[in-house]
């Protein structure tokens, strides 16, 4: 962990992260009542190499996938990785997420299973491999894939992130149209309008607006019903996660579905709850960090204690959140 307010860089953030360790997170990362998944030889092969990335992808894509309808042909899928949402008509399937790679196939029959034409179009929300880990497999079945720019290019890199190594990803699998503001596409009768997040989870987040469904994909912006993952080696920050809250309350009404990246689907007043959370915390780390106070000290004032009943039992701990908080202020 940083010892110092200024000690902190992206060395000693990978330190303080590297203590999670890789399984302990894929057990809190996974939804409630599904993370007692039997290990699988792929499990044990990559646990015997000791690859935390290998390890990661077999148990998040042994998770089976859950189908909600969100209405409007759209669906939401859930399990093995950040929730997916597929928009399905005659015109093909515009499909947002990706999940791991070993649950492509599971992915590919539930996708053939809903009516409506080819897989046309994948959208990325940002570049983390849990809602990226696809797109190679989406292109070879014909998509084109669609991301903010900074998306296409922080997978051109290689990164080091929570104990596992990410090599760049290869030609194959990048996207194949970026932007860096907002786009709009056109299709089955919805207009999804893409607009850019500026630095939150990561410095490419994007949420996607279905118009006519009303029905909002946050991407992890939104970790609903936990403390959220920041990545901060690739420009995420606590104001940033505040501010993208803020922002999409502003495209939400009482109907409004929220899908998260991350834990159920809500709805405008589980977001707002969830961008208090984020801002009250912000806040008192703030006025602590300010006053000269150290991570540990600051750790030790408790400053998440109200809200760790509701949101302290996930990926993040509380004392994991406030370092990510006091670390990117
Ligand atoms: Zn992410």
């Amino acid at each position: 962990m940083p010892t110092r307010p200024d000690d902190f860089s992206r060395r000693s953030f990978l330190r303080s992260t590297a203590t999670i360790s890789a399984g302990a997170l894929v057990a809190r990362y996974a939804p409630t009542g599904l993370i007692h998944v039997e290990a699988t030889a792929a499990m044990r092969q990559a646990a015997a190499q000791k690859d935390p990335l290998a390890a990661r992808r077999a148990q998040m894509g042994s998770i089976p996938i859950q189908k909600t309808a969100l209405g409007s042909g759209l669906a939401m899928l859930s399990g093995p990785g950040g929730n997916v949402v597929v928009l399905h008509g005659s015109e093909g399937k515009i499909v947002v997420d990706s999940f791991v790679q070993p649950a492509w196939p599971a992915l590919k029959a539930t996708l053939d299973e809903l009516p409506g034409g080819a897989i046309k179009t994948l959208i990325d929300t940002h570049w983390h491999f849990d809602h990226t880990d696809n797109n190679g497999s989406f292109r070879q079945a014909g998509a084109t894939i669609v991301a903010h720019e900074n998306t296409k290019k922080r997978m051109t890199e290689s990164h080091d992130l929570l104990g596992m190594h990410f090599d760049p990803s290869p030609a194959s699998a990048l996207p194949t149209e970026t932007f860096p503001d907002r786009q709009l596409l056109r299709a089955n009768g919805e207009e999804l309008a893409m607009f850019y997040v500026p630095p939150a989870h990561t410095d490419g987040d994007i949420v996607v607006q279905y118009r006519n469904a009303n029905v909002l994909h946050m991407g992890d912006v939104f970790f609903n019903g936990f403390y959220p993952f920041i990545d901060a080696s690739t420009g995420g920050n606590i104001n940033g996660m505040a501010n993208g809250a803020e922002r999409a309350l502003k495209l939400a009404n009482a109907r409004t579905k929220i899908v998260p990246g991350h834990g159920p689907l809500g709805d405008r007043a589980a977001l707002d709850r969830y961008r208090t959370m984020l801002a009250t915390i912000r806040d008192t780390v703030q006025k602590l960090k300010g006053s000269g106070q150290t991570l540990q000290q600051v750790q030790a004032a408790k400053p998440t204690a109200q809200f760790d009943e509701a949101w302290g039992k996930g990926m993040m701990s509380p004392n994991d959140f406030v370092a990510l908080v006091y670390n990117t202020l």
